[in-house]
């Protein structure tokens, strides 16, 4: 078999879609997991649909993701140009649109829009447009004539009313359809610019595409394109029609529900390695039960005979959680890096950064909850006295404040705040008048944190805060539970 080629062929209208991030994911595996080549081609001939920026956004996505290109507009591998509309310039798709006409299978339309109007039906409460094959019946002599007047024209391909063409997709399998379904689409527009329709068969063909991955909103589109690959004489490629990927609610992916696109997701606080294996999981099941992949691990295991053709459903609530897996995973420098100007976003006092870190790394989903768990940090909560109560450790307001009454002196005069000797002191301390370590690390904690749950214990935390500010706030401690008790 001849190698493996693959294409991810975006259009450049904004943000890379989930879905398109998924059908680009999947163009490379099923290339590399067989040594073959992996694509990119600009899809831009829609000049309306053009937005500014959109093509960085493309190769920056594809570099964070390392779903890297062996050949595009920035890697030339004999077979550019790889932007359709450098493409057009050179007259290509026009060439071959000109190359059906002369074999009977399209022809040039001339009819105005008011006429086209007239064709219009409604059905299922959508405006459909079947054109009539009027243009197919003008003489060659009335062709030239318009043509050399200047009229404005279209050209479209000509598909049998009577019979069935029939087209296999390796997850979708047969599909047949009546050729009287098969509406003469138009290949070239009066700009100039071929449809999307034409210029990927052009360009599939031309740039020795074998697989074919795409989302399956084209999958009734393809009868249309197999009929172009046939009267090309051209062999058609493998169609892999991926499907639809939906929210929870089974609806489309929204921008409003935050997983419409990759940088959406890395807006949220999601890492690009968890994104990628997650999407790798929309429709594709591996063989055992393992869920955490690595790209190269993915690119071993990835099969694309195992796709299932019902609708994926993003579960949030799923990527969380191999989000945080990731982040566990990673070691602190890596996670650091990441973390980092998430922290710093709520701590602007001078504390071991990488310390508070440490201490989220395995208790967070996404890098925003990292904000509640450390605010403290900066400044001490006010808080409810009833947090001093716990009655697993034996304490209440009134153990704990002579406790803490009885610790300060302790802390006073101890100098090194580091966690190991502040946690040897206390234990000493714990030991002697043999009581439960929690009942005299609570209400420290509860001191010198303000909050139920925190991130570390309490002489972590005080390694962080140091010696000043934890005796600052176990004073205030002993003050408030005074004033309580009075
Ligand atoms: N330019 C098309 C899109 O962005 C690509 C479809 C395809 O992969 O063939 O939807």
């Amino acid at each position: 078999m001849s190698k493996i080629r693959t294409r991810y062929a975006p259009s450049p209208t904004g943000r890379m879609h989930v879905g398109n991030l998924r059908t680009a994911m999947y163009a490379y595996l099923i290339a590399k997991h067989e040594g073959g080549d992996f694509l990119l081609r600009i899809e831009d001939t829609d000049q309306e649909r053009f937005v500014e920026g959109a093509v960085e956004i493309i190769y920056r996505t594809l570099e964070e993701t390392r779903l890297i290109h062996d050949e595009g507009p920035d890697k030339d591998g004999g077979v550019g140009p790889y932007v359709q509309s450098e493409r057009q310039a050179s007259g290509i798709y026009l060439d071959y649109a000109k190359k059906l006409i002369e074999k009977g299978e399209a022809y040039y339309c001339f009819c105005n829009q008011e006429r086209l109007d007239t064709l219009k039906k409604v059905v299922d409460g959508q405006e459909i447009m079947t054109y009539d094959k009027h243009c197919l019946h003008l003489s060659k002599e009335e062709v030239e004539e318009k043509l050399a007047s200047g009229i404005a024209y279209v050209i479209r391909q000509n598909n049998p009313t009577e019979g069935k063409t029939t087209f296999h997709d390796e997850i979708y399998g047969d599909i047949s359809v009546d050729n009287s379904e098969l509406d003469d689409m138009v290949l070239i527009k009066s700009d100039g610019y071929p449809t999307y329709n034409f210029a990927n068969v052009v360009d599939d063909h031309l740039m020795g595409i074998t697989h074919v991955v795409r989302g399956n909103e084209y999958l009734s589109s393809s009868p249309k394109y197999n009929r172009l690959y046939e009267a090309f004489g051209w062999e058609v490629p493998v169609y892999v029609h991926c499907p639809l990927i939906t929210n929870e609610e089974h609806k489309k992916l929204s921008k409003r529900s935050g997983h419409a696109s990759y940088e959406d997701l890395i807006e949220q606080g999601f890492i690009s390695e968890a994104v990628v294996n997650y999407v790798a999981l929309l429709g594709w099941s591996p063989e055992g039960n393992q869920e955490i992949f690595t790209l190269d691990e993915l690119i071993k295991e990835f099969d694309y005979h195992n796709l299932s053709k019902s609708p994926a459903v993003f579960d949030m609530t799923k990527l969380k959680w191999m989000n945080s897996e990731y982040m566990k995973s990673m070691d602190l420098d890596q996670f650091y890096e990441l973390a980092e100007s998430h922290i710093k976003a709520v701590i602007k006092k001078d504390m071991n950064l990488k310390k508070i870190a440490s201490m989220v790394k395995t208790r967070i989903e996404v890098f925003p909850d990292i904000a509640d768990l450390i605010d403290f940090f900066e400044s001490l909560p006010e808080y409810d006295l009833s947090m001093y109560t716990n009655k697993k450790m034996k304490t209440g307001s009134e153990t704990s404040l002579a406790l803490l009454e009885e610790i300060l002196p302790i802390l006073e005069a101890q100098e090194d705040y580091s966690n190991d000797a502040l946690y040897g002191v206390l234990s000493k301390y714990v030991a002697e008048k043999e009581y439960k370590t929690g009942f005299v690390m609570w209400p420290i904690r509860t001191a010198v944190s303000g909050k139920q749950m925190t991130p570390a214990g309490a002489t972590e935390i005080m390694e962080v805060l140091g010696k000043e500010e934890s005796l600052s706030r176990i004073r205030k401690g002993i003050k408030l539970l005074s004033n309580q008790s009075l």
